[in-house]
């Protein structure tokens, strides 16, 4: 079910349970604004999640929230974890999804890194 990002963070959503070390994770990366993993159901070749360590629903909370360091922080987690993936020469694709109408599922920010294939049209 997609969820309603104006909601309240829940501490109890699958991501903050991963980042506690509740929940098994197939980790890529992580610094101190960031953590990145496998995704557990792969719709492309390589699809990565990134999330920040701090506690947000989605980009939007994220974004009117979050510590400019914070902010740079993961945004520079992101970038580091596609080069070190390898990904930039052949190219990837970043998406967050956002609320109800974008169909996102776990109210705890995440970017999604998808490549090793021809993505196709952006809304397909
Ligand atoms: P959303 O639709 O919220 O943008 O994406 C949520 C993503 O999280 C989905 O791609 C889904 O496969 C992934 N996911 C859901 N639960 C887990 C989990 O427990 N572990 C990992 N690694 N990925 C998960």
């Amino acid at each position: 079910m997609p969820i309603d990002a104006t909601l309240p963070y829940d501490e109890s959503n699958i991501f903050a349970r991963i980042l506690r070390g509740e929940l098994p994770c197939k980790k890529v990366y992580e610094d101190d604004h960031a953590l990145a993993f496998h995704d557990i159901n792969p719709q492309a070749p390589q699809h990565i999640l990134v999330i920040p360590k701090g506690a947000y629903v989605s980009w939007d909370d994220f974004s009117a929230r979050a510590e400019d360091a914070e902010i740079a922080g993961f945004v520079r987690a992101v970038g580091h974890v596609a080069r070190e993936a390898g990904l930039v020469t052949d190219g990837y694709r970043l998406l967050a999804n956002i609320g109800r109408e974008s169909g996102q599922e776990v109210p705890h920010l995440h970017v999604h890194i998808f490549a090793g294939r021809p993505l196709g049209p952006m809304l397909a």
